[in-house]
This record gives C-alpha cells, structure tokens and sequence, in this order.
C-alpha cells in the first residue's frame, strides 16, 4: 500500500506566488503528499505584516466602529495579486464582498482571523486542481471552545478517506451552530497535526522557512545546529519553553498515533530538517543535551516556615492560592522548609496583592520572598539521565560567563533542568549555555 503525507506549509512558505510556486512543486514531486494543510500569507519581508495581523486590525477597527475599508483593501490586494501573478481564475472581490455581508451579523473576531487560511487554501486548491476542504466542516469545538477530538477524527476521516488530494486551510473549525473558532497564534500546526491523524499517514511534513529545530534561538545564537532527531517529549519542553517553531499543542494528535513529524523547509527542500519521535533510533549518536530554550518575564514567590515539611498539604494549599486567583504555576521548586512558585509576571502582577494576602492569612508563613524579572531557561536532553556531570556542566558555564543563578528546578523525568537567572543575563547565559553542552560536544 502507498504511503500518505500529510504536509502543511507556513506562512512565509505561502507569503506570495512564487512562494506558492515553489510549494506546489514540492507537492507534487511526491504523489505521497495527498493532504496539505495551508497557513495565511505571512511576510514577504522583514516589515511586512502577515494577513493574520491584519485580519486582526481590521477586525478591532470594525468592533470600534471605526474605518475598516483601507485595512480590508490591503487584504484584498494581497489575495489579488497572488492569483493575478499564478493566473488562475478566482474572484477575490465576490470573496471579500462574502466576508464584509459576514460582518453584519457581528460574528467573533476568530472569524475575521480564520478567513487568511480560508482564502489561501481556496487559492491553492485551484492552482493545484485539487479539492478544497473547509475546516469548519471538519475540526470542531465544544460550547465553551474546548477542541473536540472525537467528533473531529470522526467526522475528519469519513471526509477524507474518499478524496485522494486535498487541500484543508489551518488554524480553525467550528463550534456548535457554525460559529468559527480559531486555536491559538500559529494553530495552524495543530491543523496539520489533527489531519495527519485523521487520515492516518505515514508521516506530518511541517513546512516552514528553517531547515529544522535549531538547538537554540537563531536571534541569541550564531548558526546554532539544527537538531537531526528529537523526541515528542523534548520538542514539548523545547517548545513550550520557547522555541517557537512549532506551536506546542501540535505534538498531541500525531504522538497519539506515533506518526513522525518531519520539519523541513521550503527554500530548502533537499535539506532533511528534523525528525521528530517517540524514539530515537538505535544507531543515531547524540549529546546528552539536545536544545536549549528559554523566555523572559517570570516572578518567584518564595514561601519560608520552618517546619514546613510536617505541615501536610502545605504545597497543594499554597498552589490552590494562585489556581484560584486563575494564575497558572510554571515551576515548583521546594526545599526543607521553603518552596518557591514561578509564574508568569504578566498573570500574576493584577493579582500580586491578593495572592499575597491570602498566602499570609491562610498559611501564616514566616518570610515571602518576590523576586521579579526572571528568566527560566531549560536545557533540554533525554541523554541527561546516563551522562554523570551534566548539571555541574551547567552550572560551571554560567559561573563561567559570570552569572547568578537564582533559581534550579530538575523535573523529575530528568529530562530538563530548569536554571532561572535575571532577565539582563538572559542572552548571556543562552550563549554561554550552548557553547558548553552542545557546541562543544
Ligand atoms: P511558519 O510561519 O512556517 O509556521 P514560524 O514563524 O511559526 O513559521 O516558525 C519558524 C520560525 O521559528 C523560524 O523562522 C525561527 O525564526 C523561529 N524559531 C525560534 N526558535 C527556533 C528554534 N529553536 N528552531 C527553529 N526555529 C526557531
Ligand atoms: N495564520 C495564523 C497565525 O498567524 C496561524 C498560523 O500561521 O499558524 O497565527
Ligand atoms: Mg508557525
């Protein structure tokens, strides 16, 4: 039996026509790519703004009550003059026409911002001659917009299983009575990823304009590698730490069915990107650590009793504090008589005062500590576990380069360790971090 690839292709992959171009030609080179999944145009250039922003723009000038045509115009003219520059027949103005009449009915702004995949699918379709299939009527959210996977692979894979090609635009579905629901900022890599589930292929291509995960940030570090072979697991941490190649929801459908994904790039196409999967094979060598990442803007509340240790439900008391508050908690480091939340700065400022009180009167603790402007870092490696020294490694580059640590967190998978340092030494401790454990390694 032939294979099947599911492919999406990014924003910067469908940017313009010659973009586009060079897309339909990777498609075709391989009559296994039956499914693509395609994002809004992105950037042509550096100050360019993506459809979706303006999708965005527009929208808030029309909730204002304010002009919106210009904003409109702009979309339309980049819809114009792709399929003016591809030469197929398509009539963008009966399309924007269709979603101004929308406007009327004063729909969410999800569906604006859902109508830069819609368009750009519809286009690709026609220029590939195959079937277009709206998301809509495939991927579906639950009253209170919780994504559905049930009714979605069921519904998904009666639909697909007869069509041999077709083209599905990203980052939407529908919640019940058609209302359009889009996932977050860059979904349309979780589209990708339910699609390739939900017509069981071989393989998820993710196409974008890097040739793979690179083991660090490209904008803190000179031409970091790029990483050949990463777990579902790693790319997570690496992901959701920041690492933003890949939307970190968009490993949950395929890893449910062990499908691979494959990053790859479309102004690079014979590059071999980055495989990631469950596993890594036998035969490929790796360093204990495979990428490092990071993001800027945490605080630390650290919470000191002596004897905190006897106290039961101390920690889940002092979390419950700031679950109720709706601020989530990113890292938990604790000692003998201290235990430390690190949350995001820009959830917790609005609550500081009363998360605070409730710590005091609830837990009568003797010190709280804030520290503030934090950075966590995570360097990230499945290797950690068997190679001995890896944390001293760590510790000694960032003495090295001359910067405080404030704060440690080892996962208990061993997977990560988590090093917090002020906001000001981030880049420092990026590059110092990636010099030792994986450049020279
Ligand atoms: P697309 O529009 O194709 O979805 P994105 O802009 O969402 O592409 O993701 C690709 C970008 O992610 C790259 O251009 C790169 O600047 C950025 N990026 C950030 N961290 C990494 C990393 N560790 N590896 C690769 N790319 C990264
Ligand atoms: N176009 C959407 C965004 O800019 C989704 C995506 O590109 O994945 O966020
Ligand atoms: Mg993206």
């Amino acid at each position: 039996m032939s294979r099947t690839i599911t492919a999406k292709f990014g924003g910067t992959s469908l940017a313009d026509a010659s973009q586009i171009r060079k897309v339909a030609e990777i498609i075709k080179s391989n009559p296994e790519r039956r499914y693509v999944v395609a994002s809004a145009p992105g950037k042509r250039f550096s100050a360019d703004i993506k459809v979706t922003d303006l999708l965005y723009s527009c929208y808030s000038e029309f909730a204002k009550g304010d002009e919106y045509s210009g904003t409109l115009a702009k979309i339309k003219a980049r819809y114009a003059e792709i399929v003016s520059e591809l030469g197929i027949k398509f009539d963008v103005g009966a399309e924007i026409e269709a979603i101004e009449n929308e406007l009327r009915y004063y729909p969410p702004a999800d569906y604006l911002a859902s109508r830069g995949e819609y368009l750009n699918s519809k286009i690709i379709a026609e220029f590939l001659g195959w079937e277009f299939v709206d998301a809509a009527e495939v991927i579906f959210f639950d009253e209170n917009g919780n994504f559905d996977g049930e009714q979605t692979f069921m519904t998904m894979s009666a639909r697909l299983r007869d069509i041999p090609n077709a083209v599905i635009p990203g980052f939407y579905g529908s919640m019940p009575r058609g209302v359009i629901k889009t996932f977050s900022r860059g979904g349309s890599d979780v589209t990708g990823s339910i699609v390739a589930r939900a017509t069981q292929s071989d393989i998820y291509e993710n196409w974008t304009d890097v040739s793979g995960m690179l083991s660090a940030d490209p904008r803190i570090v000179d031409r970091p590698r790029t990483i050949a072979h990463i777990t579902y697991t790693e790319l997570r941490e690496l992901s959701y730490m920041g690492a933003s190649v890949l939307h970190e929801d968009a490993v949950f459908p395929v890893r449910k069915a062990g499908i691979p994904i494959n990053i790859r790039n479309t102004n690079s196409p014979d590059d071999p990107g980055t495989l990631i999967a469950a596993s890594i094979p036998a035969d490929i060598k790796r360093s204990p650590v495979t990428g490092i990442a990071g993001r800027k803007g945490f605080t630390s509340i650290r919470v000191e009793k002596s004897q905190m240790n006897g106290e039961t439900g101390f920690g889940a008391r002092l979390l419950y504090i700031f679950a109720r508050n709706g601020v989530p908690f990113e890292h938990c480091p604790t000692g003998i008589d201290t235990i430390s939340v690190v949350v995001n700065s820009s959830a917790f400022d609005s609550k500081r005062e009363e998360i605070l009180r409730e710590i005091k009167n609830e837990l009568s603790p003797d010190f709280i500590t804030i520290e503030k402007n934090l950075a966590a870092i995570a360097v990230v490696g499945e290797g950690m576990v068997s190679a001995r020294g890896t944390a001293a490694k760590v510790f000694g580059a960032l003495a090295g380069a001359g910067v405080n640590i404030r704060m440690i967190d080892q996962g208990s998978d061993e997977l990560n360790i988590i090093i917090g340092v002020d906001d000001s030494d981030y880049e420092t401790s990026i590059k110092a971090l990636y010099s030792a454990m994986i450049q020279q390694q």
